[in-house]
């Protein structure tokens, strides 16, 4: 195994800033192959994914975290996708029920320190079964929702799961987004239509005023400090110097350079 740093991919990053996110998906497919999935929580930008996984087509399935304690409207979206888009959508969930889990444990959503806990058990846990079983997760983080996001990476590496988040939608604009979603009727999660502009665990969301920032909606009664939940990395510390384990091969691919010596 060798390691590949955020740092390495300082040069790449900046190429990829033309790159559409089709592109970017098309060279995730062909670099990792079927060690790649798409990220999506029933989000507007996650479902332009699905859609341009479904019309280019790119080939991958869809990796999904149901808290338990979703919207419907949430749950319906994902199976619309599927059955409307023909994806293979994976559900993760938590090993405890939310009823379980507050009877061990209490109503952790309440205070700062108990939503870090939950959202750990009820996204970022469930999602750790996919480790191992792919080398890239196609991310919808969009630089245009600002706060920690206005300068995400388009490739990230996540140490806790050992791979590369790729972040197709990164330079992608709201004008884009909105040209995108009415010119191909993309499906959406039609809570959007009632105020909510980001959309997670039905304890801990809430439509926002115009107005206001996207993610005032997100923990509202906790201030607005907690405005992430720790499921992407780069939302939570930008000051580490964080790496991945790969073989050499792949990140020769990764990094487009010819492979000199075979191991
Ligand atoms: S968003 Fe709220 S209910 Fe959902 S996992 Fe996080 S703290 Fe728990």
């Amino acid at each position: 195994m060798a390691r590949l740093s955020q740092a390495d991919l300082i040069s790449l990053n900046r190429t990829f800033d033309d790159r559409s996110p089709q592109e970017l998906l098309l060279w995730a497919r062909e670099i990792f192959g079927d060690r790649v999935a798409a990220m999506s929580s029933m989000q507007e930008a996650g479902n332009v994914i699905c859609h341009m996984l479904h019309k280019v087509p790119v080939k991958m399935p869809v990796v999904f975290v149901d808290t338990g304690v979703l919207f419907q409207e949430t749950l319906d979206t994902r199976d619309r996708l599927s059955r409307e888009y023909g994806l293979t959508i994976h559900t993760y969930k938590p090993a405890l029920t939310m009823e379980e889990q507050t009877e061990k444990y209490g109503i952790l959503y309440l205070s700062p320190e108990g939503q870090k806990q939950c959202c750990e058990m009820r996204k970022s846990e469930p999602l750790d079964a996919v480790k191992g079983q792919y080398d890239a997760l196609i991310g919808s983080l969009r630089r245009a929702d600002g706060g920690r996001r206005g300068v995400c990476p388009i490739l990230a590496v996540d140490p806790r799961l050992n791979c590369l988040r790729v972040n197709v939608l990164a330079n992608f604009s709201d004008e884009q987004m909105e040209e995108y979603i009415s010119s191909n009727k993309v499906i959406l999660n039609p809570l959007h239509k009632q105020g909510f502009s980001t959309i997670g665990c039905n304890r801990c969301t809430t439509p926002v005023l115009p107005g206001e920032p996207k993610r005032a909606g997100r923990w509202r009664h906790l201030g607005p400090w907690s405005v992430y939940c720790g499921i992407n990395p780069t939302d939570m510390d930008p000051e580490r110097a964080p790496a991945v384990d790969f073989s050499q091969d792949l990140i020769d691919r990764i990094l487009g350079r010819q492979t000199d010596f075979a191991i």
